[in-house]
């Protein structure tokens, strides 16, 4: 028998407007949620600095908004997210994971550049080059890895039923959990907040498979949590025309950009439905709970 399940999360990060490749993902979820009867989260990653922007993040209510893609909990308005919402708010959260990770001494400081990396192993693929080298974690230069056992397979539970035994890609060897300057990986972030949350149903695009993998690893690593009894749906990819994925840019899968030519919400759902190769007509977000049967 499947698990019941409480909390999906919808989670666009705001570096870029809306594509209808997010809006797939937030229709999977929605429909997932609904046959669970679980609630959805409206998640925020805004630890960016550099990349997110206030727009950005107007960008995601005003489009579920313009679509009418409903949500449970979480913000509501670009000020409610920057009152209680913010990532930043949890700073504390995250830095008593990592200094769990710390004490337990699973976890050493890196200096590594980039090029570096890159000359060690030309697909980027980081090979343990300074798991002995006993570099300060004071130093706010480096960045913390966490040490990934090379052959080992990570159990996850697969919203069909199945558990999916899977190995880190090699590009999440030693995978970062702080980053230069000091502040948390998205790794280590995205777990934090789904285990704050209370999420226990995670749809996701295929990309993040990996990144499944590797919070579920890390979480095992952190006291008093559940994470690793978490479901995990992993939905395909849209791409465009060209089979690139499709980018955060203002081009023509942006919703914003479709709202600006004129078209409507039923033209929206179709071009969504379009893109991901579905036959017939797609108007409403009804209409995709084909989706999840
Ligand atoms: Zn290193």
């Amino acid at each position: 028998m499947k698990n019941q399940h409480q909390l999906t999360r919808f989670a666009p990060t705001p570096s870029g407007f809306l594509h209808l490749g997010n809006i797939y993902s937030f229709l999977t979820t929605h429909h997932i949620a609904q046959k669970e009867n679980a609630k959805v989260f409206l998640r925020i990653d805004d630890l960016d600095k550099d990349r997110t922007r206030n727009n950005y993040i107007n960008d995601i209510f005003e489009t579920l908004d313009f679509l009418e893609i409903p949500y449970d909990r979480g913000p509501e308005n670009l000020k409610d997210f920057k009152s209680n919402f913010s990532q930043f708010s949890r700073l504390h959260l995250y830095r008593e994971a990592l200094e769990s990770l710390k004490i337990n001494k699973l976890i050493f400081a890196c200096d590594c550049s980039r090029k570096k990396i890159l000359k060690m192993n030309p697909k980027g693929f980081y090979t343990g080059f300074c798991r002995n080298r006993q570099l300060s974690f004071a130093n706010t230069d480096t960045a913390w890895r966490v040490k990934t056992p090379r052959n080992n397979d990570v159990q996850l539970n697969d919203y069909s039923g199945i558990t999916i035994t899977g190995k880190l890609p090699g590009v999440l060897n030693d995978f970062i959990i702080r980053k230069k300057g000091g502040l948390p990986s998205y790794q280590l972030a995205s777990l934090i907040d789904d285990i704050h949350f209370g999420v226990d149903l995670i749809v996701r695009g295929k990309d993040l498979y990996g990144s499944s993998l590797a919070q579920v690893f890390l979480s095992g690593h952190l006291i008093g949590n559940q994470f690793s009894g978490n479901t995990f749906y992993h939905h395909k990819i849209l791409k465009n025309e060209k089979s690139q994925k499709l980018s955060k840019s203002t081009g023509s899968t942006s919703v914003q950009y479709l709202r600006k030519q004129g078209k409507k919400k039923a033209q929206v759902y179709q071009a969504v439905a379009d893109l991901a190769g579905l036959k017939g007509q797609y108007n409403k977000l009804e209409d995709f709970s084909i989706l999840v049967n």
